[in-house]
């Protein structure tokens, strides 16, 4: 066929009455189509419907799950384990036809208990990721401060909303992740000589968020906008994950498992107990213990647990992952043309440096900032087009200035 005799197998436009004309295999497409297709598989996405989006998600397994995790997380191999099942059933659950058999399956809203800085959140935005769904990351501790709990719990579907640019369809079908949950744990073990009632009451707002309810949520949060219009958002089918550090509750679990939790000889047989993380033995009672009421820790059926970050796993964070620290800094440094490089001793230095002042994953990114600062001060403007760091260069920056603050805030 001559150039000229092209047309559109769309709309049958001539190569000539087109801008562009675009070959495929055994076809062509002019801009107009191309035009016209986008604009369906925006509006298709934008009014996807449950089930659209569901099978989507289903199409991963598990495992496909878990590898997912497996690249953007280190270690944790139990709770990668755990979240990769209990995310494929949350999303079975929505696809569950509507049979007879009268078996409704429960949502599998989860909880974390973990350490600060051991990836709880970041474990959260990774399925997030991987889904493509919306999610919004929101603080309990701010619900206690507040006097109307009602209107402050909303606001957690208010980020919701704004995370998925306000289309309803699609922060049903998102991720909360609620961090410090902890923090809202009643007080005392024995609700009737306490007044520590405030925690109890946010624990009770969330609880009907978590089971699956209908809410008028303010699309732009607060009291600020008396006069704005609501939007009804059904929780029915969001994935809740709850995370916190219930600091101190190791007690609750070698009381439970027989060990002797007084004084030093506590601190000595978490030491001696199969490794050295007694998390791992935790229970659901064991949030009962430490105050959550057990209405809630009914709604987050799957209780898993982060190990703390050992130096092995704080070296492979630097490095590893698929947005490594490392990986980030390489890439800025690349935009200036500069290569960079850091010496195995060196990345070394900066791991024993978090752990002394047990700054954790996050003073990974502090330590590494402090010691490139100068470079990435000053490189760009000179023609200095390499940059390797040893063990000697991070420790003499480390040992300026920066260095006291990091330790001011350990
Ligand atoms: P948490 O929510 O438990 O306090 P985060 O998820 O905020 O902790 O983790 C803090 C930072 O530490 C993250 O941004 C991430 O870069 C890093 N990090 C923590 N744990 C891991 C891990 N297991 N793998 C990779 N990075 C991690």
């Amino acid at each position: 066929m001559a150039k000229e005799d092209l047309e559109c197998s769309f709309c049958g436009r001539k190569k000539a009455e087109t801008n562009l004309l675009i070959a495929g295999l055994d076809a062509h497409i002019c801009d107009r189509c191309i035009e016209q297709a986008h604009g369906i598989v925006v509006e298709e996405a934008l009014h996807s419907t449950n089930t659209e989006l569901t099978k989507e998600m289903m199409l991963k397994k598990p495992k496909a799950i878990k590898e997912f995790l497996d690249e953007y997380i280190i270690g944790q191999e139990y709770t990668k384990k755990v979240m990769s099942v209990a995310v494929y059933n949350h999303y079975k659950r929505l696809l569950q036809p509507n049979t007879d058999d009268d078996i409704e399956i429960q949502k599998s809203n989860i909880v974390i208990v973990g350490q600060t800085g051991t990836g709880k959140t970041l474990m959260a935005k990774t399925v997030a990721r991987m889904l493509n769904v919306p999610l919004a990351i929101v603080d309990a501790t701010v619900l206690t401060e507040a006097g109307y709990v009602g209107e402050d719990v909303e606001s957690i579907l208010t980020r919701l909303l704004q995370a998925a640019d306000y289309n309803v369809e699609k922060a049903q079908n998102g991720i909360v992740f609620i961090d410090e949950i902890d923090k809202i744990a009643r007080k005392s073990d024995n609700p009737s000589i306490t007044r520590d009632v405030s925690g109890e009451g946010v624990q009770q707002a969330l609880l009907k968020l978590l089971e699956g309810t209908t809410v008028n949520v303010p699309p732009k949060g607060g009291r600020k906008h008396p006069d704005q219009k609501f939007i009804e958002v059904n929780t029915e089918n969001i994935l809740f994950i709850a995370g916190g550090a219930f600091d101190g509750i190791e007690r609750h679990i070698s009381k439970r498992l027989n060990m002797q939790a007084v004084g030093f000889s506590a601190s000595k047989s978490e030491d001696t107990r199969d490794g050295d993380n007694l998390l791992k033995y935790i229970i659901p009672k064991d949030l009962k213990d430490f105050g959550l009421i057990p209405e809630i820790i009914g709604r987050l059926p799957v209780l898993t647990y982060m190990n703390p970050l050992d130096k092995g796993t704080l070296r492979a964070i630097l490095t590893e992952p698929k947005n490594a620290i490392i990986k980030q800094y390489k890439k800025l440094f690349e935009m200036d043309e500069i290569d960079f490089v850091i010496t195995e001793e060196a990345l070394d230095f900066i791991v024993s440096q978090a752990i002394v002042y047990k700054l954790g994953a996050r003073g990974l990114r502090s330590l590494c900032e402090a010691v490139l600062t100068d470079a990435m001060f000053e490189l760009p403007s000179t023609e200095d087009k390499k940059l390797q760091v040893t063990r000697e260069y991070a420790e003499d920056k480390l040992s300026k200035s920066t260095i006291k603050k990091l330790k001011a805030v350990s």
